[in-house]
């Protein structure tokens, strides 16, 4: 287990317990070097606890580079909770949960994430202090998007050495919360959207309100585009879908979209520029932190445009150095940690939330 942390990067590793509630959590933080970690809370079943530690181990480095890249002053932290079989009092073990995060005073702020709603969040901040994503918070989906949209306008400037979006072609793959949002913002710069989902209603939306080509989500890949934008499922960029490909750009807001780090490097082989997830994606974990310190919106907002700032910086390290720009992207976010005091195994892997 220490070596799996070890290797994983992390600084501690908390397992609580109330039998009363059935909880059984695990907080894997990875860092406080930059401040309080923060990332979200997994409640999901789990066939082997193991499996649950291996998650956590996995997700929290990711969540300490999303923080330092986006400038926020937090390290990275995640939480599983195994998700009890049969009945159980969900509001008694959110509470508990509440407990076991407050016993760490602060070192870790929980955030909802795959199985966990704002309302869990609600719950858990009865027993404490250090939970986001509450409805006082509201959907950070829209600030998402935000940070999505000046990133392909970053990437958009970088690649196609063009200011503007209007007249591009942008297929979107998934049009929930972000991926709606995002049609919105390039519907009104002037894009034309493809789009998929595999909820025709969506889709049907999309096509009445923003005038989008409906396009199957098998056949979304291979649609000429000017930009690829994943807002759907994560590990959807593979060996098999790269070599679909018809874009020069891929930036899109799910989380973990390389299938695994070599096809980040595929798609530099192949000319596509990958705009690294975590940086892109920041916009909702810049909401949520922001909104806990009080400031206003448009602080905010500034702070979600700079993501367009800091990708133009990644991309042209990344042409300067020939390489891939989630290289440069985990390089900055490890030199941004290593600053601020956190040390870090040699032969670690690269996970990102
Ligand atoms: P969502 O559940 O609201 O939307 C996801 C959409 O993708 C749904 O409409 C779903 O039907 C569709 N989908 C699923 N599988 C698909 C497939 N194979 N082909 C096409 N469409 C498919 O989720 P969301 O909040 O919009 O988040 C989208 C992605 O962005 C997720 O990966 C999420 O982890 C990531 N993300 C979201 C936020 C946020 O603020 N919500 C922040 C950072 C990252």
């Amino acid at each position: 287990m220490l070596k799996q942390m070890e290797n994983a990067g992390l600084t501690d590793l908390h397992f609580g317990l109330d039998p009363a509630s059935g909880l059984k959590a695990i907080i894997a933080i990875h860092s406080t070097a930059r401040g309080a970690a923060i990332g979200g809370c997994r409640f999901i079943h789990y066939a082997r606890e193991q499996d649950a530690v291996t998650d956590a181990l996995r997700l929290a480095r990711g969540m300490s580079y999303k923080a330092a890249l986006a400038g926020l002053p937090h390290g990275g932290g995640k939480t599983v909770i195994i998700k009890p079989e049969g009945d159980f009092d969900r509001r008694a073990l959110m509470q508990a949960f509440g407990r076991f995060v407050d016993q760490l005073g602060g070192r870790y702020i929980t955030a909802m994430d795959s199985g966990t709603e704002v309302s869990d969040m609600d719950t858990i901040a009865t027993t404490t202090d250090f939970v986001s994503c509450t409805s006082a918070s509201g959907d950070p989906a829209p600030h998402t998007a935000l940070g999505i949209f000046a990133g392909i306008q970053a990437a958009v400037r970088h690649k196609l050495q063009r200011d503007s979006i209007a007249g591009l072609s942008v297929a979107i793959q998934g049009l929930g919360h972000v991926g709606h949002a995002i049609a919105q913002h390039l519907y009104k710069a002037g894009a034309h959207l493809l789009v998929a989902d595999i909820d025709p209603a969506r889709v049907r939306q999309c096509v009445e309100e923003f005038g989008a080509e409906a396009v199957s989500p098998d056949s979304i890949y291979g649609v000429q585009a000017d930009i690829f934008s994943p807002c759907g499922l994560g590990a959807v960029l593979s060996q098999d879908s790269i070599a679909k490909l018809q874009c020069s750009i891929v930036a899109g807001s799910a989380n973990n979209q390389l299938a695994n780090d070599e096809d980040g490097n595929r798609l530099h082989q192949r000319g596509i520029l990958y705009v690294p997830d975590y940086v892109i994606n920041a916009g909702g974990l810049i909401h949520v932190a922001m909104h806990r310190t009080g400031a206003s919106a448009a602080e905010r907002d500034a702070k979600i445009l700079e993501i367009g700032a800091t990708l133009e910086h990644l991309f042209t390290e990344a042409e300067r150095r020939d390489m891939p720009v989630h290289h440069v992207a985990d390089l900055h976010a490890e030199q941004m940690l290593a600053d601020a005091g956190h040390t870090q195994p040699a032969d670690k892997e690269r996970h990102h939330a």
